[in-house]
């Protein structure tokens, strides 16, 4: 059926291919020409390209010259001249679509054609690799060509120097790890000055091995996280303070809009119980944030009514519908002071400081391109996710490797007592064999077999990438066994030794099926690369976890019927193709839950662009003056808009609102109920808005216009930086408790998308009232150092390696106390977030 509808529109892919030769073509037809050119013309081309892009040519009319250029500068410095098919690859990827191309048909070097094309742009292009060894590996050696041809070159590896990394972003073009590149994202998104970032804006990334960053480490968070220095004790602290306090006198409640304020008596006893200079002070934020909470924790919020404590645990009651809002943990502290307040546990607070997903990350560039062996089976997704199509690009050679029928065997120990045996069998004779685990476990379990048999072997773990890489380009030589889990050695080419090839080529021998074909088949693709001779086969047992969770019930009662035993297996096209459609409903699936989370971190995306939007910005203006009034304008709206309810003024509580004005941003009795009465709620708003303007012109005057920008700054990024830190922790919590909601058929992901949205309104207005308050009420002086708002921070991301596993989170080293700061500021870690 499927081959009728190919017939009569044609196969796309092959529809495609044409395209490309078309223009491949058309290169090859100028070669001649190119190759009469001395190095110096040759090079001269990258300044002709330049100025023909000034001259509003594109990027497009540009390819077949700037390939034929590239091909020629290749053969000169590496000795390769691009086959056919690498052109083609190169075009699919300037179209920033996927190459797939099998192993060993030079994909390292394919990427020197889009990546120098776009480079003459000027805009930074990023070649990501799945481990630094590669990154290493291919920046030394595709640099030749780029280098002969003028561009400039950077590794960007993890360990870096600030201005090292600076420079490595700054080149033309920049290698390195998806890890990396992700993190120094996070980290630029957490520096105090502009100067502190070392990345520019995402362009166009090309991605090797895409499927494994894109599909396999697709949710894998890249984290960066701090410690919340000593804050649980505080919490404590602070409820014994306000514990002491009187109200009326000491702090005045305003109940509408759920707030307690310290009257300046308040704030002196605070001052006294814990020895301070001035409560405003930075040095105090953290502070004066926990006496806040103690206070609305102590007077504004009701047990059994606002919340209940079940199971020592603080659950909040939904104050519209009575229903417990279980995992939804109130923000900005408030949460942990009543737990204080209840005597029970208060919960570690805020250990994330920042955190993206590869997925989130790589969406952003602008253009994005990828290559892999294996693609296809993959293709809806990365179209849906990332708009990416794949095209199979044609070998160089015919492939000739033999890709042998499964045998499946009863037992795992039946199973592994053949492959040892086939292993021997056929190191008997000299051929090389390579075997495939899908677990370190069974790599070395394989490996005390071959032990006992006297069998010398290498085993590679992914662990130690540039020696493995050594270890792997070998196992192609006579007589080599190597065992290796799927990520081992990936990216190294194979090579047959001597004679190798008459014994038919490195042989591959795959111990159990991976959950996705995919995986499957870069395993048997490490042979018969480019024409080489090569096979593989997969041994497989009813005791697989694949078969044991899919459809092994049908093949367990043919082999029953046969009376078959533990050693002896069957063989056969029919069980290769039951295990392949198992194989498809588990792709299926798997992809389905990734669409599920992706849905759910959609949410955080669109808030953390936001907000690292804003941020940018702050660090890149010169004056945010009007940024900050744009902020204390709604604080009053709100006030107002909480004690004028209907339009029954004699109902309107003013003096509430003259407490607040007077608590938040103007001095004690600067504003009076008098002033205010008489008045419409929009003249109610603009009179204290004006005076807020008035008192800030004069604190602006006394400091000098230059220090009143900075002390903007220094209060608004402090804001927004532990406003947001908080809020990553309870969107986490939200989202970890969302599924305990599953009354009345709600739907969970609605339900997390609805409050992630409230808590972010409610971060923002938390944003929005404490830049009104330090920027009003703290002592310029002390506070013109911009400062982080956690210490201590670590980088955290998945084991890199072996990504099948769900969701595996490592912690890196940390930071040592002499090395420099992960912020990149450029000073030691304990000068810097290590003090
Ligand atoms: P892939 O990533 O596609 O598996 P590599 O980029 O590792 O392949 O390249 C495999 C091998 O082929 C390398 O040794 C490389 O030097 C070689 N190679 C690639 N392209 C050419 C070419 N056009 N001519 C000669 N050798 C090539
Ligand atoms: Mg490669």
């Amino acid at each position: 059926m499927l081959g009728l509808v190919k017939k009569i529109f044609g196969d796309q892919n092959e529809r495609e291919v044409k395209r490309l030769q078309r223009t491949v073509d058309e290169i090859n037809a100028m070669e001649s020409k190119f190759t009469g050119l001395s190095d110096e013309a040759l090079r001269a081309k990258t300044e002709e390209f330049k100025a023909r892009l000034e001259k509003g040519e594109t990027l497009d009319q540009l390819l077949p010259d700037a390939f034929a250029t590239v091909r020629e500068a290749s053969k000169r410095t590496l000795g390769m001249r691009h086959f056919d098919v690498q052109l083609m690859g190169g075009m699919a990827l300037h179209e920033g679509k996927i190459a797939e191309m099998r192993t060993g048909e030079g994909k390292t070097l394919v990427g020197t054609l889009p990546v120098y094309l776009n480079a003459l742009l000027g805009k930074g292009v990023h070649v990501v690799t799945v481990n630094g060894y590669l990154a290493q590996r291919d920046s030394e050696i595709m640099g030749k060509v780029y280098e002969f041809l003028g561009l400039t070159v950077g590794c960007n590896l993890h360990g870096l120097s600030h201005d090292e990394k600076q420079a490595a972003y700054a080149c033309d073009i920049t290698y390195g790890t998806n890890n990396e590149f992700g993190f120094d994202y996070l980290r630029d998104n957490m520096v105090l000055y502009k100067e502190q970032m070392v990345q520019r804006p995402l362009y166009y990334a090309i991605i090797d091995e895409v499927d494994s960053i894109l599909v396999d480490e697709a949710r894998t968070p890249l984290i960066i996280s701090g410690q919340a220095a000593k804050s649980t004790e505080l919490y404590f602290a602070a409820d014994r303070f306000v514990g002491k306090l009187k109200e009326e006198e000491d702090f005045t409640i305003d109940i509408k809009v759920k707030s307690v304020m310290l009257t300046e008596a308040g704030v002196e006893k605070a001052e006294k119980a814990f020895h301070i200079e001035n409560l405003f002070d930075h040095a105090n934020v953290l502070l004066n944030h926990h006496i806040q909470q103690a206070l609305k924790a102590n007077f504004i919020m009701k047990r059994d009514v606002d919340y209940v404590v079940q199971e020592d645990e603080v659950v909040i009651v939904d104050e519209f519908t009575g229903r417990l809002m279980a995992g939804r943990r109130y923000s900005d502290g408030l949460h942990q002071a009543i737990e204080a307040k209840e005597q029970l546990k208060v919960q570690n607070e805020s250990m994330t400081l920042a955190t993206i997903t590869f997925q989130n990350y790589f969406r952003m560039y602008r253009k994005l391109a990828g290559m892999t062996g294996t693609a296809k089976t993959e293709e809806e997704e990365f179209k849906r996710i990332y708009g990416l199509e794949v095209i199979q690009v044609p070998t160089n050679r015919t492939m000739i490797r033999k890709d042998i029928a499964d045998v499946v065997y009863k037992t795992e120990n039946g199973k592994f007592k053949a492959v040892v045996e086939e292993i021997v069998q056929r190191h008997a004779k000299n051929q090389p064999v390579l075997v495939g685990t899908i677990s370190i476990e069974n790599s070395e379990k394989l490996s005390d077999m071959l032990m006992r048999k006297g069998i010398s072997h290498k085993v590679l773990n992914a662990k130690f990438h540039a020696e493995e890489a050594e270890i792997i380009s070998r196992a192609g030589q006579a007589g080599a066994v190597t065992i290796a889990t799927n990520m081992a050695g990936r990216g190294t080419d194979i090579l047959l030794g001597d004679g190798v090839a008459d014994l038919g080529g490195l042989h591959i021998v795959g111990t159990e099926r991976h959950e996705s074909r995919r995986i499957d088949n870069q395993l048997r693709g490490r042979a018969g690369r480019q024409g080489d001779p090569g096979s593989s086969q997969f041994y497989l047992s009813l005791e697989d976890e694949l078969m044991r969770r899919f459809g092994s019930e049908n093949i367990m009662g043919m082999m029953d019927r046969l009376g078959l035993d533990d050693d002896q297996p069957i063989e056969s096209r029919m069980i290769s193709r039951a295990i392949e459609s198992a194989q498809k409903r588990v792709e299926g699936n798997n992809f389905d839950v990734r669409k599920v989370v992706l849905q759910y971190d959609d949410v955080m995306n669109q808030q953390r662009e936001v907000i690292y939007k804003q941020r940018r910005d702050i660090l890149g203006s010169e004056n945010i003056r009007q940024e900050v009034m744009d902020m204390i304008k709604p604080v009053i709206e709100r006030i107002v808009e909480a004690h004028c309810a209907e339009d029954i003024p004699e109902e309107w509580d003013l003096q509430a609102i003259v407490d607040y004005a007077n608590a938040t941003f103007l001095e004690e009795g600067s504003l009076t109920v008098g002033e205010i009465e008489r008045k419409e709620k929009e003249d109610i708003v603009e009179y204290i808005f004006n005076k807020v303007v008035a008192a800030y012109d004069v604190k602006e005057e006394q400091l000098g216009a230059e220090t009143m920008r900075e002390f903007e700054k220094v209060v608004v990024l402090r804001a927004v930086d532990s406003k947001w830190m908080d809020h990553i922790d309870a969107m986490d919590q939200l989202r970890q408790g969302i599924h305990l909601r599953a009354y009345g058929g709600t739907d969970p992901l609605r339900e997390y998308q609805f409050e992630g949205f409230e808590m972010f309104k409610e971060m923002i207005e938390h944003i929005q009232e404490e830049v009104a308050k330090y920027i009003m009420k703290a002592r310029v002086e002390n506070n013109l150092e911009r400062q982080e708002v956690a210490k201590g921070q670590t980088s955290t991301t998945s084991g890199g390696g072996e990504a099948q596993e769900k969701r595996p989170v490592k912690r890196e080293e940390r930071v040592g106390r002499n090395d420099a700061c992960p912020c990149g500021s450029g000073k030691k870690y304990k000068q810097c977030h290590g003090k």
